[in-house]
């Protein structure tokens, strides 16, 4: 029997695992995707990672992987309105290919069990008496399970978590552009339904990341180049953007039901960790860092548990209190800030009111991150 069984093996879930076998414990990671795959993602990393990643033993290697310094944020509104504020510290640009690869290298160098295509279809028991956790050929035992499968997945089913009677009307898409320099600034576009954020990764690549209402990609027959298209009409800045920008990715990543509404901490007694537990709106930017710090949140829970220093009932209730105190306030404003800027009007108005007044915008920025 395993010490912890991690369900996902992205950045929370890799996180977690660095944590828990550096300390001792004995942990299986079990990822059904492969490293290194593309994801959906901004790759835009938060100010706040630094720390995370040196504690993680993982920054130098995210330097050496060319990760790129960004200082400035950009944000545009269909109007032809534009604001640049001062990031509140340097974020870095890094793909998913490269950093979750990075993470479960570094699991693995510390004993942790990272298997790759490996889908978690069912996890039962409890804190108390032990879990089971099924794939489709294998069956693990664990004291504790983390879940940390991201957004959305067969567990919140398995588990009935209410989370999954959500409306989650919003699509995304992603691809690597080149052709275009965009120095030390990340930007974010709203059009009409949506937005798009535009960073720079490793490489000199640029990142472009769309996420908009599912019914802007039915009106474009639900092609993410007609989609696409459609946003350059309603934003000049993103159509000049993109006059000099050339795709380099062979495809597009796609993910649907992207929801930002809150979710349970713990769900048949799974601990559950980064975006499992909640989401943060796309636009701040700030999901990755919330990832690695819900990790460093849960792991102190579940080294008490395990140690038996405290009880299941201590671990679900100081964990789920640690996690909302931290949180909660960060997802309500990025909650705001989603349905507002995917309103033509309202990120009009929003961004013209920050250049009224510059304080609001620096704000916002600082006040949807940890
Ligand atoms: C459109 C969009 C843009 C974003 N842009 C940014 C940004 O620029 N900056 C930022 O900080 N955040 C951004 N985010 C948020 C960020 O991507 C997430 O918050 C972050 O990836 C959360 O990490 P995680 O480890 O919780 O989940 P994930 O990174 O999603 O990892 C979950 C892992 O679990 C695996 N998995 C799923 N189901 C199973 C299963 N049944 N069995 C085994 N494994 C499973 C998956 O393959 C995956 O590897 C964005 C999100 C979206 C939707």
């Amino acid at each position: 029997m395993d010490d912890v069984i991690i369900v996902g093996g992205g950045l929370a879930g890799c996180g977690a695992a660095i944590r828990l076998a550096d300390a001792g414990f004995s942990v299986r990671v079990l990822e059904k995707r492969s490293y290194p795959e593309h994801k959906l993602c901004g790759e835009f990393l938060s100010p706040e990672v630094w720390g995370m990643l040196d504690r993680l033993g993982a920054l130098e290697q995210v330097h050496n992987a060319g990760a790129h310094e960004m200082r400035r944020a950009r944000l545009t509104a269909s109007s032809g309105a534009m604001l640049e504020v001062k990031l509140p510290g340097v974020a870095l640009g890094l793909s998913r290919y490269r950093l979750d690869a990075i993470l479960a290298d570094r699991a693995r160098s510390l004993g942790a069990e990272v298997m790759e295509r490996k889908a978690v279809r069912e996890v039962t028991g409890s804190l108390t008496q032990g879990f089971e956790v099924e794939t489709r050929s294998e069956a693990y035992k664990a004291r504790v399970v983390l879940g940390a499968y991201g957004k959305r997945g067969v567990l919140d089913r398995t588990l009935h978590r209410e989370s999954l009677q959500q409306q989650t009307p919003f699509v995304a898409f992603k691809a690597h552009f080149s052709g275009e320099t965009l120095e030390d600034v990340i930007e974010l576009h709203a059009f009409d339904g949506g937005y798009c954020g535009i960073s720079h990764v490793e490489e000199g690549l640029v990142n472009a990341c769309w996420i908009t209402h599912e019914k802007t990609l039915k009106e474009a027959d639900r092609s993410p180049e007609g989609m696409i298209e459609r946003t350059f009409q309603t934003n000049g800045h993103l159509k000049a953007r993109f006059d000099r920008l050339e795709r380099v990715s062979d495809s597009f990543c796609a993910v649907s039901q992207i929801s930002v509404e809150p979710k349970t901490m713990f769900d048949g007694d799974v601990c559950m960790i980064g975006d499992t537990a909640g989401m943060i709106a796309p636009m701040c930017g700030d999901g990755m860092a919330m990832a690695l710090r819900s990790a460093e949140l849960a792991v102190p829970h579940v080294q008490s548990f395990l140690r038996g220093n405290i009880s299941a009932s201590t671990f679900r209730t100081t964990y789920t209190s640690d996690w909302k105190s931290e949180f909660t306030t960060r997802m309500k404003l990025g909650r705001w800030a989603h349905h507002a800027y995917v309103q033509p009007w309202i990120a009009r108005a929003g961004l013209a009111l920050c250049q009224l007044i510059p304080s609001l915008g620096r704000w916002a920025v600082r006040h949807t991150r940890g």
